[in-house]
């Protein structure tokens, strides 16, 4: 299994080395350059942890103790479940694992393949996991390597935007070896910083005796792995359900930003999954809608501050990896310079026909995210947070034929004042995952705070 750079395809990694570095030299995203097959023979009824292993080890080949590391991870808060609403239509659920956000499906396994893909290539240096989080990644990535050696992690976040609940679930983190700062400005600004240093040599030099720098955002393709999964086991679930028969295309509704979720879906089904349509749902930062329907992505636009603060986003990384899928490297890295010029790129009309073949997209504003959660649960009796009502009223203005399943990313209780506004209740407390329980008791312990400009200097002064 070869991966290579979005922007470069004449350069070859291993996965392993693809999941250490996170982020390619030339500023690429890692992509494997040929897609494993999976047939429904494999994959169908197996378990959670039976169906991580399955897709993982087509990855991860040389991995000897992928089933160890995938209970290890699991076990105790296994993230995914399902809930059938209609004859027609699921939830799957990601958000019960450690921070009841779906980021916890990855990054409660990613400290396994990353310590062990440091170990493969003979690695000994401390690894410094940079990453920028609209929210809910800065959690799940500070829970997920609390206490792991040889890693640090260190999350930025925007000042504003974020819930209060994020935001304490950041700040009341007390391992010594996680770190979280606020930043002045948005997650654009946050994530950019991020990735220009990892091509900023002059910098990471100064550490490279002893530390070398990964992220934890969905730009690490170990990010993503894990995230293919679940497309599979849902898959699997339904047709034991007998909801669907094997071979029917099913669609899924994802909730997106990073475009990293989604992404995954797209994989699964260049795995041999029958996926019909994915739906790209997004909020009023419509980046993604627009370049669905136009084929121009442009990000020279107001930034707003919407009700689904983890899709508040307007450089959305992962789309460059599909445009290297469709069009190869030479584009990609045009695209991308263009983006850096100009702020937009065109896409040619070739590629934008092929994106309609896989992709639909919706979107949705804060009202219509209020209504979406007020429908369902008066209709349904079903409460969803607002970054899956945005998914679930994408699902029904699309109104696909077949079976569609809606990705619900989040707990409702993590954006509660939002939720019990939309539906005009409290949130029964006895149901608060225990993730969420006793935040407001925790001592604040994370405090760092500083300009875009000053991120640097933070790193440093942590380091
Ligand atoms: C991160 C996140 C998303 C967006 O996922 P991407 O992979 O960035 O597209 C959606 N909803 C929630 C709750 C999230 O935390």
């Amino acid at each position: 299994m070869k991966f290579t750079s979005t922007r470069n395809d004449k350069v070859s990694f291993s996965a392993q080395q693809a999941i250490a570095k996170g982020l390619a030299d030339d500023g690429g995203l890692f992509v494997p350059t040929t897609f494993p097959s999976v047939s429904t023979d494999e994959f169908l009824g197996l378990d959670y942890e039976k169906m991580v292993g399955l897709i993982l080890s087509k990855y991860l080949p040389d991995f000897e103790n992928l089933d160890e590391m995938i209970h290890s991870a699991y076990k105790n808060a296994l993230p995914v479940s399902l809930s059938v609403l209609t004859e027609n239509l699921a939830v799957l659920e990601l958000f019960h694992g450690k921070s009841a956000a779906f980021k916890d499906v990855a990054l409660q396994l990613l400290p396994y393949l990353l310590t062990t893909s440091l170990k493969k290539i003979g690695e000994k240096r401390q690894a410094i996991i940079l990453t920028a989080t609209s929210g809910d990644t800065g959690s799940a990535a500070m829970s997920g390597f609390s206490n792991v050696d040889q890693t640090q992690v260190i999350v930025f976040y925007p000042e504003v935007g974020i819930s209060d609940i994020q935001r304490l679930q950041m700040t009341t983190q007390a391992a010594k070896n996680v770190h979280a700062v606020a930043v002045e400005g948005n997650f654009d600004d946050a994530q950019r910083a991020v990735k220009s240093i990892f091509q900023d040599h002059a910098f990471t030099d100064q550490f490279a005796e002893n530390q070398i720098f990964s992220s934890a955002n969905s730009i690490n393709f170990g990010r993503l792995l894990p995230q293919i999964v679940y497309y599979f086991w849902t898959y699997s679930e339904l047709v034991s359900a007998d909801k669907i028969k094997s071979g029917d295309l099913v669609n899924f509704s994802v909730p997106t930003g990073n475009f990293g979720d989604i992404l995954a879906g797209y994989y699964a089904k260049k795995m041999g999954l029958p996926v019909g349509k994915l739906i790209c749902a997004t909020n009023k930062n419509s980046v993604l809608y627009d370049v669905l329907t136009t084929g121009t992505y442009d990000r020279n636009r107001d930034f707003y501050i919407t009700n689904s603060p983890s899709m508040d986003i307007l450089v959305s990384s992962n789309f460059e990896r599909l445009i290297y899928h469709l069009a190869g490297a030479k584009v990609t890295q045009a695209t991308q310079e263009q983006l850096v010029k100009e702020g937009k790129y065109q896409l040619s009309a070739e590629v934008f026909e092929q994106l309609q073949k896989d992709f639909l997209t919706e979107k949705c504003d804060d009202d219509e995210t209020i209504e979406e959660i007020k429908a369902v649960s008066t209709d349904r009796n079903y409460v969803m947070d607002p970054h899956t009502a945005i998914a679930y009223a994408a699902a029904r203005k699309a109104d696909l034929d077949g079976f569609t399943v809606v990705l619900a990313t989040a707990s409702p209780y993590k954006f509660a004042k939002t939720v019990e506004d939309a539906i005009e209740q409290k949130l029964p407390e006895d149901k608060m995952p225990d993730a969420l329980k006793c935040l407001d008791k925790k001592p604040v312990t994370q405090l760092y705070h500083v300009t875009k400009d000053q991120i640097r200097t933070i790193i440093k002064e942590i380091l």
